[in-house]
């Protein structure tokens, strides 16, 4: 098999992942979610912990737990003209349960639909305040005539837990990178279950390999479930050493790279490298307390050096949060693209190291310890020289070989390469 075909492969077995979760009603907290593990547990080591409703995690509480088995609308002549089971969108997510008959008016104040998009479903949540809705395609909710409307949602609303998900793969050093995914989403594919799926396939990549850090994957609900890992591991957060938050990596948008709030921490180098280099369109912007997890892992209290790196950001496509943010929006090309960027980040984390010059008052003597011969016949080894000479005169412990690459404008492969043979000759030495 070429390398092509194997490739394509990777990203049709992604879509395919993605089309087994796709129909499944997530919400923070239920069955769904559940489901939804035990499928990715298949496919990766994961622990999934229940954390029980009322727990008080700092500055909120666990919610009670939403289940639904069916929910419709029954038209006056009562036909059914909405059925949860044709789309999970349908209900008002964490909808409470409700049996009864309607005039057309009352229901009106239930019902959500986008005028500007008339054939897809909005996708709504309450998850805080206790309502009950539908989400229609507006052109249908237009239609409607005069009378009483059968509406039922069969929901439970009480005292369970939240859910979520961790599988991690222990590296040779304490220090940790953690990817976090959502998973609390409905029927939607690119937010966010490409950032599920990319996460299963990098974990898989990682998986029975040797690496540095250990790498911690994270699928829990948005906000509240970040919120609950990390007042449940607030005294080991600090071993995370970098982070990405994983969401939108599907869509055919250029990627688009979120600053940690730090701003230059060395996710934040890493991640601008590997775009700078990708000879791709792409993005980078700065942090804002606005958008997914990050906004939990970058609070003050923590300010952990996480990053966002997704494709179109949330809220700047049209699809949305709305049904045409289908398996038909993603692409199997758009997502390998996204799964590479991310296995690049970690490659460049892996390798990234700071060193200090042994021999710093005045250039070594390269020829005679063999180091210009070493590099003789090699194609680029002019590059090399200078490679060895950037990092010999950057490495006063206090410029890593990402920054001596970015500075330097050579390869980050190569300086990882010439550094590893100046430290081989003694020259160097990791701080
Ligand atoms: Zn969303």
């Amino acid at each position: 098999m070429s390398d092509h075909q194997l490739t394509s492969t990777i990203g049709e077995r992604m879509m395919a992942l993605i089309s087994e979760l796709y129909p499944i009603c997530r919400s923070i907290t239920g069955d769904g979610v559940r489901r939804s593990l035990s499928i990715l547990q298949r496919c990766i080591p994961l622990e999934v912990h229940e954390v029980p409703s009322g727990t008080a995690v700092f500055d909120w509480t666990v919610p009670s737990e939403w289940n639904i088995r069916q929910a419709y609308i029954n038209d006056p002549d009562g036909r059914r003209i909405i059925d949860f089971e044709d789309h999970s969108l349908h209900v008002l997510n964490y909808s409470t349960p409700v049996h009864k008959k309607v005039p057309l008016q009352e229901l009106q104040a239930h019902l959500h639909s986008l005028p500007e998009h008339p054939d897809w479903i909005p996708y709504r949540t309450s998850y805080y305040q206790k309502n009950w809705g539908f989400c229609l395609p507006d052109r249908l909710r237009e239609s409607l005539p005069e009378g009483m409307y059968e509406v039922c949602i069969d929901s439970t609303l009480e005292p369970g837990h939240l859910t979520y998900g961790e599988c991690f793969l222990p590296g040779t050093s304490d220090e940790e990178i953690l990817f976090s995914s959502h998973i609390c989403h409905p029927s939607l594919a690119n937010d966010n279950l490409s950032g599920v799926v990319l996460a299963v396939f990098l974990a898989r990549a990682l998986q029975g390999k040797t690496h540095r850090y250990g790498y911690r994957f994270l699928f829990a609900p948005g906000t509240i479930g970040s919120i609950t890992w990390l007042a449940q591991n607030q005294h080991r957060v600090q071993r995370v050493k970098h982070g990405l938050v994983i969401a939108c990596v599907g869509d055919p948008g250029r990627l688009t790279y979120k600053k940690s709030r730090q701003g230059s921490a060395e996710i934040d180098q890493a991640a601008a490298y590997v775009l700078e280099r990708s000879g791709e369109d792409y993005e980078i912007v700065d942090f804002s307390p606005y958008g997914y997890d990050e906004r939990q892992y970058c609070s003050p209290g923590f300010n952990l050096a996480v990053g966002s790196l997704t494709r179109t950001p949330h809220g700047r496509f049209p699809e949305y949060h709305t049904s045409a943010d289908n398996l038909d929006f993603i692409q199997p090309e758009a997502l390998l693209n996204s799964l590479n960027k991310y296995q690049r980040v970690v490659d460049v984390l892996e390798k990234n190291r700071t060193f200090r010059n042994l021999n710093p008052f005045c250039e070594p003597q390269l020829g005679k310890r063999g180091l210009y011969s070493a590099l003789g016949g090699r194609p680029d080894s002019q590059t090399r020289q200078l490679a060895m000479l950037w990092v010999l005169n950057l490495s006063d412990g206090r410029h890593s070989l990402l920054e001596i690459a970015r500075r330097s404008e050579v390869d980050f492969q190569i300086i990882h390469d010439v550094a590893s043979l100046l430290e081989s000759h003694q020259l160097l030495e990791a701080v």
